[in-house]
């Protein structure tokens, strides 16, 4: 036992094309990939701090074998579990059919037990979005948490810069305005909370446990690192200052973080231009992977860091997770969406 409290860490593996398509750029679909050399660099500094990680992945980045080779980089860390971030990372999961929304989750599931062989129990919604058709087909897949609540003060602000900076216009525009929910997402728990599915018809009441995005206990602004470097870009200082806040203010409150990191948080201004619009961005690499390396650091520091099916079985030991499967046992996916182009940006 550390006598650490615990904690977990996870990456939304979202790629370039994901971020672009949400800028409104048409030739989004035509841009490379930042997968190998971002990739890279988290295995690198969470192998050297010996942190685990919970990778949420697109099911759209499992059919390159460039992008598939990158994502096994992973498995150099002494523990990483895949989970599921949907297949076309559409932000919007609350405007879509059941249909839809089905595909979405079970086309990606299948996909990376394909290719990892893990049966994946976790999943995160792009865009924080979760409507209750989530929690039913997730509850049918076997899933044991949701990571899709993102309770902060900051969602209606967020929203108005993300449609002040895009270019999205008429129907994925007005789709956008109810981007990351609005004051509501705050009452929220800030920890791991069980979910009842009871609400959503299912009539055996099965409950699931949520693993919300934490932020600032109090003042519900963001944790994650992409804000964090958003601060260091303008003041390195400032942005340790606020972590060393956090964090402390988070064991004296006994809540229990699960801190999210992005592939941007690992790349610098000269790595790539066309990302020059993501906060914390104008950092160059050098810069920003020494405050990562510190911030991380902290948290393997303070926190008894695991994977997040690993914290939420850690609060409710029945769960179990199925047996990774061996190559021959892995079943073949289609290689093709099944979902009509049109449903994408
Ligand atoms: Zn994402």
């Amino acid at each position: 036992m550390s006598g650490r409290p615990s904690a977990s860490l996870s990456l939304d593996l979202d790629n370039k094309w994901a971020y672009l398509r949400a800028a409104g750029r048409e030739d989004w679909e035509a841009c490379d990939s930042y997968f190998e050399i971002a990739i890279e660099r988290i295995v690198n500094l969470l192998g050297e701090l010996g942190l685990p990680l919970t990778v949420f992945l697109v099911g759209r980045d499992l059919l390159r074998d460039e992008d598939v080779s990158a994502i096994e980089m992973f498995d150099r860390l002494s523990n990483w579990e895949p989970g599921n971030h949907s297949l076309n990372h559409l932000p919007w999961l609350h405007t879509m059919a059941d249909q839809e929304i089905q595909d979405e989750i079970e086309v990606t599931h299948d996909r990376i037990l394909a290719k990892t062989g893990i049966h994946p129990v976790g999943f995160r919604g792009p865009g924080f979005s979760c409507p209750d058709e989530v929690l039913r087909v997730l509850d049918r897949l076997d899933y044991q948490y949701d990571a899709s609540v993102f309770p902060t003060s900051m969602a209606p602000i967020a929203r108005a810069v993300f449609l002040a900076r895009t270019k999205l216009r008429g129907e994925q525009r007005e789709k956008a305005k109810k981007l990351y929910g609005g004051f509501a997402a705050m009452r929220n728990p800030n920890q791991p909370y069980m979910r009842t599915l009871a609400s959503v018809g299912n009539a055996d009441g099965t409950n699931m446990w949520e693993v919300p995005v934490t932020v600032l206990p109090i003042l519900r602004t963001p944790v994650h690192f992409s804000y964090l470097n958003f601060v260091a870009q303008s003041s390195v200082p400032l942005a340790k200052t606020y972590f060393r806040m956090a964090l402390a203010t988070c064991r004296r409150l006994g809540v229990t973080p699960s801190l999210l990191l992005h592939p941007p948080d690992f790349l610098g201004c000269e790595d790539d231009t066309d990302m020059a619009y993501f906060p914390g961005m104008k950092m160059r690499a050098a810069a920003k992977l020494e405050f990562m390396r510190w911030a991380l650091a902290l948290f393997a520091k303070q926190f008894d860091v695991k994977t997040m099916f690993d914290q939420v079985s850690q609060l409710d030991p029945t769960l179990k997770r199925p047996p990774k499967l061996m190559a021959s046992q892995r079943p073949v996916v289609s290689l093709s969406s099944s979902l009509n182009p049109d449903v994408l940006l």
